[in-house]
């Protein structure tokens, strides 16, 4: 299963800065185009592609289905792919089952939805604990989970990268898709985290 992670070597930073600059030498890449991809991972794409997904998903009973069918095409459709982002399989959370994203073995991650993984899920603690103790982790970032709520933890490789769909909280019926998107953070697109009601949501809009 190792050969599915890509473990980065020690000087990764200057091995890629080198080739960089032979490739660019050679007039095989420009710095331009570099640029953009670096900059669209880091800000422009990041977790809030994730968020546009989940909120259509709590809004859209056909593309919940086709996202939960074959998550890849469902997030093509609003135009997110692209590298890391091939076999993305959508898990989602009910009153019974809340599922939680880890890599083992290194740090795989769906950037195209996600953007780039934060350094705790590359940590080993994270990364040990999640598969040991997950109900324990969980707690550590202040997400209890019930006893009677089970949790799955699943497990990324280069082959297969998870997008957890949060519950959508209670309190945001009269919510628009964009205003849902706002509520979707990070970690609870990877399972760390529960969504909370909007402030001032009396559960009746
Ligand atoms: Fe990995």
């Amino acid at each position: 299963m190792s050969e599915n992670h890509s473990r980065a070597p020690s000087g990764a930073a200057l091995r890629v800065k080198a080739l960089q600059t032979l490739l660019e030498e050679k007039g095989l890449v420009d710095t331009v185009s570099l640029d953009r991809i670096i900059e669209s991972f880091g800000d422009r794409i990041g977790p809030r592609n994730g968020a546009r997904v989940v909120a259509k998903a709590w809004t859209d009973p056909a593309f919940r289905k086709r996202l939960l069918a074959n998550a890849t095409a469902a997030v093509a459709e609003l135009g997110f792919g692209g590298p890391e982002g091939g076999h993305l399989v959508a898990v989602e959370n009910t009153d019974r089952v809340h599922n939680m994203v880890v890599c083992t073995l290194c740090s795989c991650y769906p950037w195209p939805v996600l953007g780039i993984p934060p350094m705790w899920y590359k940590s080993f603690a994270y990364r040990s604990r999640a598969v040991r103790d997950p109900r324990g982790l969980l707690k550590e970032f202040g997400l209890e989970i019930p006893p009677d709520t089970e949790v799955r933890v699943w497990d990324s490789s280069a082959e297969q990268r998870y997008l957890v769909i949060p519950q959508r909280p209670a309190g945001t019926q009269g919510m628009t898709e964009e205003q849902l998107a706002e509520l979707v953070t990070r970690d609870s697109m990877i399972g760390t985290a529960v969504i909370s009601p909007p402030a001032g949501a009396g559960g009746t809009r």
